[in-house]
């Protein structure tokens, strides 16, 4: 693992979300057989997708390590990273099951799990510097898709991007000045798709509109994150 990449690893005791820390050690004591600390990214460094999501689920990556694993949103996402060749093995909600992502790389925008899945904007602020260490250190990276609103502004704001230059809508594409791009989804949470908020059909639109991205040639090799190309990149 390269320097970069550690860094955008915290510690497995990380302190600095008080509650955060707090809510983790109730469930350490609960439940000593989860994984219970800050959910790692899955996926190889050199992958060129980034998915992030927004926060590990009490009982899906916090218990089992791995994101978006043992819930239901990472049913819906890991089928449809199989469905587009993005994803080689059979997903079955356990860290050994031998699924082994192709040219993706996932995380969450705050890497503890929150109560009620409800992460408060000074905790997403402070694990943004996980996140902006994660760019860093994948030099491959063309695409983020970012699940939900909240996973998209923590995004920007790690790439020293204005929010209100690129206003969070699903589907939307977003072209950065640092020759990344920015898709958006709607999160694949059960909520979303028992409310009709998000259908499989939109969902797979979405990676559809990915694999075309990521199916074309590169363009040129892009700045480092966070490096800053013309007035549309302005710290907000
Ligand atoms: S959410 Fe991030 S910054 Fe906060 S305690 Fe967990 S790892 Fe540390």
């Amino acid at each position: 693992m390269t320097v970069s990449a550690l860094a955008a690893l915290p510690p497995r005791d990380c302190p600095f979300c008080p509650r955060l820390a707090a809510y983790r050690e109730v469930h350490q004591r609960l439940h000593p057989d989860w994984f219970n600390a800050p959910v790692p990214p899955f996926g190889d460094e050199q992958a060129e997708l980034l998915i992030v999501g927004l926060a590990p689920g009490l009982k899906g990556a916090n218990r089992t390590g791995r994101p978006f694993t043992g819930d239901y949103a990472g049913g819906l996402l890991y089928d449809t990273l199989s469905k587009f060749g993005l994803a080689d093995g059979v997903y079955d909600a356990r860290p050994d099951d031998g699924l082994a992502l192709r040219r993706v790389r996932i995380t969450n925008a705050v890497r503890c799990v929150p109560p009620q899945n409800k992460p408060e904007t000074g905790e997403i602020a402070t694990c943004r510097r996980f996140l902006a260490a994660e760019f860093a250190a994948m030099p491959r990276l063309r695409a983020i898709l970012a699940l939900g609103a909240i996973a998209h502004q923590s995004v920007l704001m790690a790439l020293g991007l204005r929010r209100g230059l690129f206003p969070f809508a699903h589907g939307q594409v977003h072209a950065l000045p640092s020759g990344l791009v920015l898709v958006d989804s709607y999160h694949c949470s059960r909520l979303n798709t028992n409310t009709r908020r998000l259908s499989v059909a939109m969902f797979e639109s979405v990676f559809a509109t990915i694999a075309q991205r990521l199916a074309a040639p590169e363009r040129a090799p892009r700045p480092a994150c966070g490096e800053r190309a013309g007035p549309a990149s302005a710290a907000g």
